[in-house]
């Protein structure tokens, strides 16, 4: 056994510097994994103006098993409101992060402006479409930076009146250096009216050709939800937009509905059509109250 002895450490700590390797490269794939799995696109251009929205047959799953969106068909016209209706779960978020390619679908094909997003770069797709939601994705950087993406042709006076006519006005004057003012990334020194009204103040300064807006589900105070109003009324022109919606209130101003149940369209049509029909879906929401059952 004393022979043995040293041979033996010798593989032990061979063998320890083999796991850790192991562990260092399951990282590393790991890494490579996340990174690589969205492909960047060839850069083809998405049309100028409102953009059409297109999913053809599209399914996804985060997992293996169950598809969270299950060939999935439905289109948009430039310039339509779409109002995406569905209880919690049933993947309305799914397909705002599909169209955004934080994941990609394993078959089917999401169109906007009749181009495949996978043929357009990421930063073209997600300069032209735009999340609007509580949590604003803050950047690490100036309020200006959060607000024009770097884009140097936006002046300040333009980012300036739309701080105003959104009713940030107070807020940004009482910030040290105006425009300067670095934002903390993740935005945790606002509060979610802010934040909600500064994802609008993106909106109307960078002009995307489709927006998505997932609506706070909690309750603004009057204020804030006054000046929502306004704003919503403002994103909805000349743009298309997709309302994740949670009270009757947004619904009631979609051109089209879409009702998601289990990643499936469980009804489709105009609004007006849907609710005028004692037997739709939709009307036996309203009846119901929207704001309990999609809660
Ligand atoms: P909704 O926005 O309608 O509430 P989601 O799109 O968030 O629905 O979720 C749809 C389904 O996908 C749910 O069953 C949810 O648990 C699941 N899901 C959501 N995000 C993830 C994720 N990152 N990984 C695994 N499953 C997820």
């Amino acid at each position: 056994t004393e022979l043995l002895a040293k041979p033996i450490e010798k593989i032990r700590t061979q063998m320890e510097d083999l796991q850790k390797a192991d562990a260092s490269i399951s990282r590393i794939r790991a890494l490579f994994a996340i990174q690589s799995k969205i492909q960047d696109g060839p850069g083809a251009q998405l049309p100028a103006g409102p953009l059409s929205v297109d999913f053809q047959k599209v399914t996804f799953s985060y997992d293996e098993d169950q598809p969270t969106i299950d060939e999935l068909s439905m289109t948009l016209k430039p310039g339509e409101v779409l109002g995406l209706l569905g209880r919690t779960g049933s993947g309305k978020s799914t397909l705002a992060r599909l169209l955004l390619r934080f994941y990609d679908p394993q078959s089917g094909v999401i169109a906007l402006g009749g181009t495949n997003i996978r043929d357009c770069t990421l930063i073209e797709l997600r300069k032209r479409v735009a999340l609007v939601t509580q949590n604003i994705e803050i950047i690490q950087g100036t309020i200006r930076d959060n607000l024009t993406f770097y884009d140097e042709t936006i002046r300040d006076e333009q980012i300036i009146e739309v701080l105003q006519e959104l009713g940030l006005g107070a807020w940004y004057e009482a910030m040290p250096e105006g425009l300067d003012t670095g934002l903390a990334s993740g935005g945790s020194s606002l509060s979610a009216g802010e934040a909600q009204l500064l994802a609008f103040a993106r909106v109307f300064l960078t002009n995307p050709g489709l927006v998505i807006m997932d609506e706070a589900s909690s309750r603004l105070d009057p204020l804030t939800e006054q000046r929502m109003e306004k704003a919503v009324s403002r994103l909805l022109k000349e743009r298309s937009c997709i309302m994740i919606a949670h009270r009757l209130a947004t619904v009631q101003r979609a051109d089209h509905i879409v009702i998601l149940d289990a990643g499936r369209v469980l009804e489709s049509g105009k609004r007006e059509r849907l609710a005028a029909d004692p037997n739709s879906r939709f009307s036996q929401l309203l009846a119901t109250g929207l704001e309990e059952v999609l809660a």
